[in-house]
């Protein structure tokens, strides 16, 4: 028996994958779908947190494309941000227009300085994302936009994170975008989201409910606790035990690790 523990998007998805084998699939919540669920009140959908669905593998576009034929819509992006009591559209980068004039020129010029080729070069695997953001886009988007922004979003100094996976997700413009942005020229779209597929209905919680239409039913309200991986035995809140071939959890990797009661003392060390 296969276990898969958690009904978010990667168990469901893992359920979905199986067809033949028997699984098993448990869920601490009442309900599937994990950080993708959405809810109704007052007759409107609301999603736990924001979901646009954009897709960079071709086979997962036409997986989603499968499950949700006929219930997705295209949308063009309209997105803008508040700052110096001014609504300009996202990217901030390439949309400064309307901003009052010394923040343009702040943002303007902390560009043009990162177009002269770099004194110290870092190698680019180690340079934190404040380092990218710097010598991408300048100091004076770094002060108005970028740090604020990213501080807030991810909760972390950003010298703490690494600036490898912000190639995709972080337009990074030519001057000439940043100048015609600064003018109020707008010629191509930015991103890698100017548009984005949504369910026409049911909010991105559609998606889950798409696939539990197509695995056994989850057993929810059940929480994993306790693993011993040696004699591949899992007990859960409820006391209730499995004994599995194989395990598959969606859950985060520190949890599953502090629910292993078999594991050298360094992994626990690592997962703390
Ligand atoms: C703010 C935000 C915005 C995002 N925006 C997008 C977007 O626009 N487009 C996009 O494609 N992706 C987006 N994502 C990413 C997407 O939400 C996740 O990649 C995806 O939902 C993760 O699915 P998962 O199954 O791996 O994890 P989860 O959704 O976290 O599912 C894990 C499941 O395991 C269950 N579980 C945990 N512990 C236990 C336990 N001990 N026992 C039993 N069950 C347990 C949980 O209850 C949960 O249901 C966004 C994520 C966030 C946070």
């Amino acid at each position: 028996m296969i276990l898969i523990v958690g009904a978010g998007l990667a168990g469901l998805s893992t359920a979905y994958h199986l067809r033949g084998p028997v699984y098993r699939l448990y869920e601490k919540e009442k309900e599937a779908g994990g950080l993708c669920r959405s809810y109704q009140k007052d007759g409107f959908t609301f999603d736990f947190t924001g979901h646009l669905l954009h897709f960079r593998q071709p086979v997962i576009k036409e997986l989603v494309e499968g499950l949700m034929a006929g219930q997705l819509a295209r949308h063009g992006r309209r997105s803008f941000i508040y700052s110096h009591r001014t609504y300009t559209e996202y990217p901030f980068q390439v949309n400064t227009y309307g901003l009052p004039p010394e923040v343009v020129r702040d943002c303007l010029m902390g560009f043009i300085a990162t177009l002269a080729p770099p004194t110290a070069s870092v190698p680019s695997e180690d340079r934190s994302f404040t380092q990218w953001i710097q010598e991408n886009l300048g100091e004076g988007i770094a002060k108005h936009f970028m740090r604020p922004f990213n501080e807030k979003l991810w909760q972390v100094s950003l010298d703490e994170l690494t600036s490898d996976w912000v190639s995709w997700l972080v337009p990074k413009p030519e001057v000439k975008d940043v100048v015609n942005g600064a003018l109020g020229i707008k010629d191509k779209a930015f991103g890698y989201n100017p548009s984005f597929l949504y369910p026409a209905t049911g909010g991105i919680g559609a998606l889950p409910n798409a696939f539990l239409a197509r695995v056994s039913a989850p057993t929810y309200g059940c929480e994993l606790v306790e693993v011993d991986t040696r004699r591949r035995k899992a007990v859960f809140q409820d006391g209730r035990v499995e004994h599995y071939q194989s395990l598959v959890s969606t859950m985060p990797v520190p949890e599953l690790v502090r629910r292993c009661t078999d594991l050298p003392a360094e992994i626990h060390e690592a997962a703390l």
